[in-house]
């Protein structure tokens, strides 16, 4: 027999310092990769330093939001109480047309995913300091 799940609040990123305006453009509804000033690569989720050159130097570029699905899963037991009547839902995995990866929420329908689906980044306001990217159908 399950126990009932207790009513527990969203749980939601801890925004520190090395990624604080990277969640600030999100509260704007931009979202932006980190790009090396010295090599240009593109580096995603932000890192301290860049992983192809080891500089410490960092700079953003802003991305046009759309990609494609490259892959997907479904997830139908719940991480946290929280998901529990969210299930079945979808994260999947999109290439950026700029060449990084994303993972993120998805607003289509989990019978309508394909590989390839072209999408764009949509954001949810969850709260003040937290907004959240939903790809959504492009
Ligand atoms: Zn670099």
């Amino acid at each position: 027999m399950t126990q009932p799940l207790p009513n527990l609040p969203r749980p939601l990123p801890r925004i520190d310092r090395e990624h604080a305006e990277w969640w600030a453009a999100l509260r704007r509804h931009e979202l932006l990769v980190q790009e090396c000033p010295r090599c240009k690569a593109l580096t995603f989720p932000p890192e301290p330093a860049c992983p192809r050159c080891r500089s410490l130097e960092r700079g953003w570029r802003r991305s046009s939001g759309r990609g494609r699905v490259l892959s997907w899963v479904v997830v139908h037991r719940p991480s946290h109480p929280w998901f529990a009547d969210k299930v079945p839902y979808a994260v999947v995995l999109v290439q950026m047309e700029e060449g990084f990866r994303v993972i993120g929420h998805i607003d289509v329908p989990i019978e309508k995913l394909r590989d390839g689906l072209p999408v764009e980044a949509g954001f949810e306001d969850v709260n003040d300091e937290v907004a959240l990217i939903r790809f959504r159908g492009a």
